[in-house]
C-alpha cells in the first residue's frame, strides 16, 4: 500500500460515501453509516499490520506495537462521525492522516514506542447532544448518570445505542486509560476558521483550544389572545427574549477583541401559535472564547442585562448553565516539537487558537497534548462545502508523521 496524495484523496473519499446524502455527509455517532466507516478504517488498520481493538465506549484503537513494550505508547487520532449535513474533512483528515503517518513510521524500522491510532466516537454533540464522547471515556470523565438519560431525536437512548453494539453504558469507566500509558496524543485536524487561510500559512500549530459555556434561558410570560389582548397588558415572552438575544449579540460584541463570541443557536417558542402572544420561550445560548476572563465578565454582563430586561418588561427568566468547560492550554514541549517538525519540513506555520472544541480538549488531561491544524477554505465547516486543499493536507501529514516518529522512536 503507498501512501502517497492519490491514496489520501482515495481514502477520504471513500469515507465520505458512508451518510452521503443530498446535500453533505450525515454521519450522526453510531448511526449505520458511523458504524461503515469505522469498520472501514478498521479494515485499512488491519491491512496495514495494526493491532485493532475497541475499548469499552466503541473507541477504536490500532496499535504499530513498539519495540519496548514497558514504555508509553504515543497516540493520534481524530473522529469520524459529523454533524448532520456536514462535510468529508472535520475529523476525517485527523484518522486518514494519522494512518497515512504510521504507515510511513512503519517503513522507519521498528521504534521504542508503540504508536496509536485511535478513532474516537460521539465527537460531535449533534446526535445526543454530548460532544467528545469518546475521548471523555478515555480520559475517565465519561459522565455516565447524565449520559444515561440522553436521547436522540427519534427518541433512541444513548444506553439503547450502546446496547445494539455490544456495549454496556454501565462499563464506560473501564475505558478510561492511566497516564503512565500514554507518552502524548497529537491530533491533525481541519482549522475551521479563516486564520490560516488568510496569513497564508499551511501549518497552525494550536496554542488553546476554546471551550463552551452553554446555557438555557427560559422566558416566562403570559399565553394571551393575540387579538383581544391590548398590546400594553401584554407579557410576551417572545419579545423579551429577542432583547436578550440582541443584548447577548451587543455584549460579545463589545468583547471581540479578547475573542469571546456568544450564539443563541436554537429557540422554542410556546405555544408556538399565530394566534397566541407566546407565554414561554426557551433558548439556548453558547459562549465561547479562548480568555477565561473575558468569559467570565461576559457571562456577568449577559445576566445583568437579562434582570434588567424582565423587569422592564415584567417577564420572569430563569438561566440554567449546562456547561461550563475552561479554555485548554496544549503543552509547549509538543508546540515545541511540532514547530521543529515544521522547520525540518519547510513546512510555513503559526500559532493559532482554536475556536472548536477537539478530543484533544479531553486527551490534554490524560497525557501531553498538540494539535495541528491546516487551512479551511473560507473557514468553512460543519457544512457540505467544508474543503481542504490536497496538497495542505499532505503538508499535515508530513509534519504530523515528523512529530510522531520524533516521540517514538
Ligand atoms: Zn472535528
Amino acid at each position: 500500500m503507498k501512501i502517497d496524495k492519490e491514496w489520501v484523496i482515495d481514502q477520504i473519499e471513500k469515507i465520505a460515501c458512508f451518510g452521503k446524502g443530498q446535500r453533505g455527509i450525515t454521519r450522526l455517532a453510531f448511526t449505520e453509516a458511523d458504524i461503515q466507516a469505522q469498520e472501514y478504517i478498521m479494515s485499512l488498520m488491519d491491512q496495514v499490520g495494526l493491532v485493532v481493538s475497541r475499548d469499552q465506549m466503541g473507541n477504536i484503537i490500532g496499535r504499530l506495537e513498539g519495540g519496548d513494550k514497558a514504555l508509553p505508547a504515543v497516540l493520534t487520532g481524530s473522529h469520524l462521525d459529523t454533524v448532520p449535513e456536514g462535510g468529508k474533512f472535520d475529523g476525517v483528515v485527523g484518522v486518514v492522516g494519522g494512518l497515512a503517518a504510521i504507515r510511513r513510521i512503519q517503513g522507519m524500522g521498528v521504534l521504542n514506542h508503540t504508536v496509536e491510532l485511535i478513532v474516537f466516537v460521539g465527537e460531535e454533540s449533534s446526535r445526543f447532544g454530548f460532544a467528545t464522547l469518546g475521548s471523555k471515556a478515555m480520559v475517565g470523565l465519561a459522565d455516565t448518570h447524565a449520559w444515561s438519560k440522553a436521547k436522540d431525536q427519534n427518541g433512541v437512548s444513548f444506553q439503547q445505542v450502546m446496547a445494539q453494539h455490544n456495549l454496556n453504558i454501565q462499563q464506560i469507566g473501564a475505558a478510561a486509560r492511566s497516564s503512565e500509558q500514554i507518552k502524548a496524543f497529537v491530533e491533525l485536524h481541519i482549522e475551521q476558521g479563516q486564520v490560516l487561510e488568510k496569513s497564508g500559512n499551511t501549518i497552525g500549530i494550536v496554542k488553546t483550544i476554546a471551550a463552551p459555556t452553554r446555557l438555557k434561558i427560559t422566558v416566562e410570560g403570559i399565553a394571551a389572545h393575540s387579538g383581544s389582548t391590548p398590546m400594553e397588558e401584554r407579557c410576551d415572552a417572545l419579545v423579551s427574549a429577542a432583547m436578550i438575544i440582541l443584548a447577548i449579540q451587543e455584549i460579545a460584541l463589545q468583547q471581540a477583541g479578547r475573542g469571546t463570541v456568544a450564539t443563541v443557536g436554537a429557540l422554542k417558542v410556546y405555544p408556538g401559535s399565530i394566534n397566541v402572544v407566546p407565554g414561554l420561550v426557551e433558548m439556548w445560548v453558547d459562549l465561547r472564547g479562548v480568555n477565561q476572563e473575558s468569559i467570565v465578565e461576559c457571562l456577568q454582563v449577559i445576566k445583568d442585562a437579562i434582570s434588567n430586561i424582565t423587569e422592564e418588561q415584567d417577564t420572569v427568566v430563569a438561566i440554567e448553565m449546562i456547561s461550563s468547560e475552561k479554555p485548554v492550554e496544549m503543552n509547549p514541549e509538543i508546540s515545541k516539537l511540532i514547530q521543529k517538525s515544521c522547520t525540518d519540513i519547510g513546512a510555513p506555520y503559526q500559532v493559532i487558537h482554536s475556536r472548536a472544541g477537539h478530543d484533544a480538549m479531553n486527551m490534554s488531561k490524560l497525557a501531553p497534548t498538540g494539535m495541528i491544524f491546516v487551512p479551511s477554505k473560507e473557514g468553512i465547516s460543519h457544512n457540505p462545502d467544508e474543503y481542504t486543499g490536497y496538497d495542505d493536507i499532505m503538508t499535515g501529514i508530513d509534519v504530523l508523521t515528523e512529530t510522531l516518529y520524533q516521540l517514538a522512536k
